[in-house]
């Protein structure tokens, strides 16, 4: 089987999922985009899933994104930055990023706005928000309690655009119950920010769990593009 059709059949794999899971708990499939993880993957990749039809990548490190943006830049792609945002890399995230999920601390905000401040239409920024345990290892994104002054703080930054939420299901935890909390959690925050109603959560092994729970952008690799090295 060529690349091609690996490709092309896992896509329709994935497709086919998330029809499934929307005709379940009765969404519009066309309320879900699907975000493919292109991060290890080359651009000759990426540059097939665009004449597939694919229309949003994501990646995750900060020099690699850079990279294929500016070699795909032909392919008219949204680029999502999904990963850990140091400071000193957001402005450069923000120059070709079309949305960064990954906003989890106000510090990033400045920087953020003044990577964007040269673009033609606001950045789209998400709000990652953890479902972890306060204090647990690892923990990436804003405790919950921390997301509105998060989000009075993008909405101050005329070059960034507050979009909504983003999350990623605790290793090990049942999918369905961290997306129930994270559905409640988007409750109250859409109700002080109505604008703000993306929800970018689901990856390849939960993407049902998260369609359920209202996701609007569904980020996957792996069921897609195969299995990536591991690395920490
Ligand atoms: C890598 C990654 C994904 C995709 O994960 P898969 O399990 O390969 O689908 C989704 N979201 C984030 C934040 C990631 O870093």
């Amino acid at each position: 089987m060529s690349r091609r059709d690996e490709i092309a059949a896992n896509l329709a794999t994935v497709r086919g999922r998330i029809e499934g899971a929307c005709s379940e708990s009765g969404r519009d499939p066309g309320e879900v985009c699907l975000v493919v993880v292109t991060k290890f993957f080359p651009p000759s990749d990426v540059r097939m899933l665009a004449e597939l039809g694919v229309t949003d990548v994501g990646e995750n490190r900060h020099q690699e994104a850079q990279s294929k943006a500016a070699e795909c830049a032909d392919l008219g792609l949204r680029w999502h930055f999904i990963g850990g945002l140091q400071s000193n890399k957001a402005a450069a995230v923000a120059a070709y990023s079309h949305v960064v999920e990954s906003v989890d601390r106000v510090k990033l905000v400045s920087p953020l706005a003044r990577g964007a401040h040269e673009r033609s239409e606001p950045l789209d920024c998400l709000l990652q928000v953890s479902l972890d345990p306060p204090g647990a290892s690892g923990r990436a994104g804003a405790d919950p309690g921390d997301l509105d002054d998060l989000a009075r703080a993008v909405e101050e930054a005329p070059p960034l655009r507050l979009r909504g939420l983003m999350a990623v299901a605790p290793l090990g935890e049942d999918p369905a119950r961290a997306f129930a909390e994270l559905a409640r959690i988007r409750h109250d925050f859409t109700a002080a920010h109505p604008a703000a109603d993306w929800l970018s959560a689901g990856m390849s092994g939960d993407l049902e769990e998260a369609v359920r729970a209202g996701a609007t952008h569904v980020r996957v690799g792996s069921a897609i593009l195969g299995s990536r090295p591991r690395v920490k």
